[in-house]
């Protein structure tokens, strides 16, 4: 557990000193290849950490502002020899940031302590929240305010978060899912679907694919309708008393003791939820049972490939080109990239193209494309260039945030694209068709 001030000088100093300098990693950093700058490296971001680890230098504005423009995207995980641990460093740096508060100033208090601390802390509040966004959408709201013209009197940031506003769900996933599904087939399974934060919301029905799924390939399937966040909106930003504090909370909620499998089908939740045990190293309750919290969390695609995935029936697909983006924290920060082409792979009459620079970033980076737009837009017409070529009509992709992003820029191109979760083409070629909207 992090105890004094700076979290870069109580990390384990063999995370912090792993770096060898070789550079390997720079082509595959979106920042620096956007810049070519070495302090929009991963090597200069390392540097920066280790030099405060050191006490050579102070957390600075600089060093903060530059700890954020860090996608956290962990392709230099990938590509790095020498198994340097940046997730590691780089949610330590950003708490340092935090802790020595060198970025900030009123309007970002209030917007932090309204998400991260307020918000994202209560399901609750996040349900009361979605109703009167799913309000203000039915009712046209949106799309008079849209049109009015008004919108244009806004500043050009704020114009842009109003255009990224998702669409919220009728139903969340407690009014479509059943605390507990039991298996279709053959009980040989029981597992707990976590239904997320912002998935709750906006993609209900990619829950309600995955519970459908893994009850008809004889899982049990236990979907608790009040759940928490997972904390790693709260770890990637600097909040991590608040990251703690939900993952003590998740584990009392699934006892990992009492399941096969706990399973996530958001790669940024997944990706967090695999490392409780560090998170909570040295909580004395907490620290083992949350070793045995990590090894139950899969990712939906790592767990069907595990147990196996049962081909639908040909007659129930009709044909169809996809192509899949790789969501960095599936396949740089979980190394899933094999199983969601074997979940594609399984569907009758899918062919599947590959996509250009698949694992490199969409741009969304969890708040990214709010907090650093212009470099997520970039990342984000980059990765549609490539969609365009690939001739694809439907892209999939197991990311909600990847999802969201990948969709707006569709609609702001005028792509007649579809871009759906794995799970989802998975659910309809068993269902025989797709869900109504
Ligand atoms: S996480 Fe991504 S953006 Fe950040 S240093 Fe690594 S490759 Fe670059
Ligand atoms: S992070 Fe890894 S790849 Fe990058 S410079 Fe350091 S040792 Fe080399």
């Amino acid at each position: 557990m992090i105890s004094g001030q700076s979290h870069l000088k109580n990390l384990d100093y063999s995370v912090v000193q792993q770096c060898m300098h070789c550079g390997l990693c720079l082509p595959t950093c979106p920042t620096y290849d956007a810049t070519k700058l070495e302090r929009n490296s991963p090597r200069g971001r390392i540097s920066l950490m280790r030099a405060i680890a050191d006490d050579r230098i102070e957390a600075t504005r600089a060093f903060g502002e530059e700890m954020y423009f860090c996608l956290g995207c962990l392709a230099c995980m990938t590509a790095c020899p020498a198994g340097v641990n940046y997730a590691e460093l780089f949610e330590h740096a950003r708490a340092e940031a935090e802790a020595v508060k060198v970025l900030d100033n009123p309007q970002r208090s209030v917007i932090r302590g309204f998400t991260l601390r307020w918000l994202f802390m209560d399901q609750r509040r996040l349900h009361l929240l979605g109703k009167l966004l799913q309000l203000y959408q039915r009712l046209g709201l949106q799309n008079v305010v849209r049109k009015s013209g008004i919108l244009k009197l806004l500043p050009k940031r704020l114009r842009g978060l109003e255009a990224m506003t998702p669409t919220v769900r009728p139903e969340f996933s407690a009014d479509l899912i059943a605390p507990v599904t039991p298996a279709a087939a053959e009980k040989k399974y029981r597992v707990a679907v976590l239904t997320g934060c912002a998935q709750d919301l906006i993609f209900s029905d990619v829950n309600h694919d995955t519970v459908e799924v893994l009850a008809r390939i004889g899982c049990e399937v236990i979907t608790p309708p009040e759940q928490s966040c997972c904390g790693s909106l709260h770890a990637h930003n600097g909040e991590w008393g608040l990251a703690q504090i939900l993952a003590r909370r998740n584990i009392d909620q699934f006892p990992p003791e009492q399941f096969d499998a706990i399973i996530s089908n958001a790669a940024g939740c997944g990706s967090h939820l695999k490392h409780y045990a560090k998170l909570l190293k040295g909580d004395p309750v907490y620290e083992k049972r949350a070793h045995l919290w990590d090894s139950k969390i899969k990712d939906i695609h790592e767990w069907l490939a595990k147990i196996g995935i049962q081909t639908p029936p040909q007659e129930n697909t009709k044909p169809q080109t996809v192509t899949y983006h790789e969501a960095c924290h599936l396949c740089h920060g979980q190394k899933i990239t094999a199983q969601p082409r074997t979940v594609l792979k399984s569907i009758p009459n899918l062919k599947l193209v590959e996509l250009a620079e698949s694992t490199w970033c969409c741009g969304s980076a969890g708040i990214y494309n709010i907090i650093q737009p212009e470099m997520a837009g970039e990342l984000l017409d980059r990765k549609l260039d490539h969609i365009a070529v690939a001739g694809a009509h439907t892209v999939a992709t197991g990311n909600p945030g990847c999802l969201l992003q990948i969709q707006n820029g569709a609609r702001q191109r005028g792509l007649p694209l579809r871009i759906v979760h794995p799970i989802t083409l998975l659910a309809e070629a068993y269902r025989g068709s797709e869900r109504p909207k």
